[in-house]
């Protein structure tokens, strides 16, 4: 995912759920595609069975007609063996070889298949079934939440390291110092792959409030500040919260992350801002193909 030099710039949209929402989906995917991601991965939700109409349509269309690579979610908590082949032998008629392997999410009160317990399970059936995918695994730099603890964290997930990805995406964080413990405890254990760092810029008070209520994220002091100054001014919130992922991945960058995946909402308007603001980090032109081709 990384070039010989600098850290790779990509983006995760997630399938929208109407047919307005599919129209508003291609104009941002045509300004996302603009600037050229090293991939732009495209979120499945377990509680939506038709995956071929959801993540499977959408990844073509970023394959196929932006011409951009892709990552395609894959959960498989409520999946069999035989339903992940079809969608493998899909992904292969489609020309999309990478692959984000996931347990996803549990359901209360709706019992997983138990093909796939746990993402590991997958991550092994997919390199014995079809090798020539690249797959990439999940990882939580704080610790995911059903984890008794840190060290048994790491250890299932050296396993599932193990069982062949060649990368890993980080739930989001806010606090680069927890990312760097983490990337620290992974060389401890062993887990070489490359981990690439989930931003997610936060530019609404409506995002700002279901962060504070649900996320297991630490909030720092800096980062709580802006939401409470500013949260009845939606400008200086935006602009708080974007030059603060910005700020962050400045600081990642500089350290040598692998890259950056930027959870972008489908808000292709804050992938431009953080683009154009960090684009020479990545060793990417300023202004994105668009300006390219205007000036070529
Ligand atoms: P796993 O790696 O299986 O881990 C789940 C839990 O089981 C962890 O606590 C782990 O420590 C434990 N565990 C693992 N192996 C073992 C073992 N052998 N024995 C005992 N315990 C074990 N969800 C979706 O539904 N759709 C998406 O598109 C999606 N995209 C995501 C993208 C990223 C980058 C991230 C970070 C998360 C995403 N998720 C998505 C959320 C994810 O599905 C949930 O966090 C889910 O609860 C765990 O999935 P996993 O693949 O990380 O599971």
């Amino acid at each position: 995912m990384t070039s010989a030099t600098h850290a790779s710039l990509s983006f995760e949209i997630f399938p929208p759920n109407t047919q307005v929402g599919e129209e508003k989906l291609l104009a941002t995917l045509a300004q996302l595609g603009d600037l050229a991601p090293d991939f732009i991965s495209v979120t499945c939700s377990n509680n939506k069975r038709n995956i071929k109409e959801t993540t499977l349509k959408v990844a073509g269309y970023i394959k196929n007609q932006l011409g951009v690579p892709t990552i395609a979610h894959l959960p498989a908590a409520y999946l069999t063996h035989s339903q992940v082949k079809e969608i493998l032998r899909a992904l292969d008629q489609l020309g999309i070889h990478q692959v984000l392997a996931l347990r996803g999410d549990i359901l209360p009160d709706v019992p997983p298949t138990n093909d796939f317990r746990y993402a590991s399970d997958l991550v092994a059936f997919i390199n014995q079934q079809a090798p020539h995918f690249a797959v990439s695994g999940a990882c939580y730099p704080e610790v995911h939440p059903e984890s008794p603890d840190r060290v048994t964290d790491i250890k299932n997930l050296k396993f599932k390291t193990d069982q062949g990805l060649e990368h890993l995406i980080t739930q989001l964080f806010f606090d680069n110092d927890c990312f760097y413990q983490f990337q620290e405890n992974c060389q401890l254990a062993d887990i070489n792959v490359p981990i690439i760092a989930g931003i997610m810029p936060i530019i609404n008070r409506k995002q700002a409030l279901r962060l504070i209520q649900t996320s297991e994220a630490k909030l720092p002091r800096k980062f709580l500040a802006i939401l409470d100054k500013y949260e009845h001014n939606p400008v200086a919130l935006r602009d708080a919260g974007l030059a603060y992922a910005v700020d962050q991945i400045v600081d990642l960058v500089t350290q040598d992350v692998a890259g950056i995946h930027l959870y972008t909402m489908n808000n292709a308007a804050t992938a431009r801002h953080i683009y154009q603001a960090t684009a020479s980090l990545f060793g990417k032109p300023a202004q994105g193909n668009q300006q390219l081709i205007q000036l070529g």
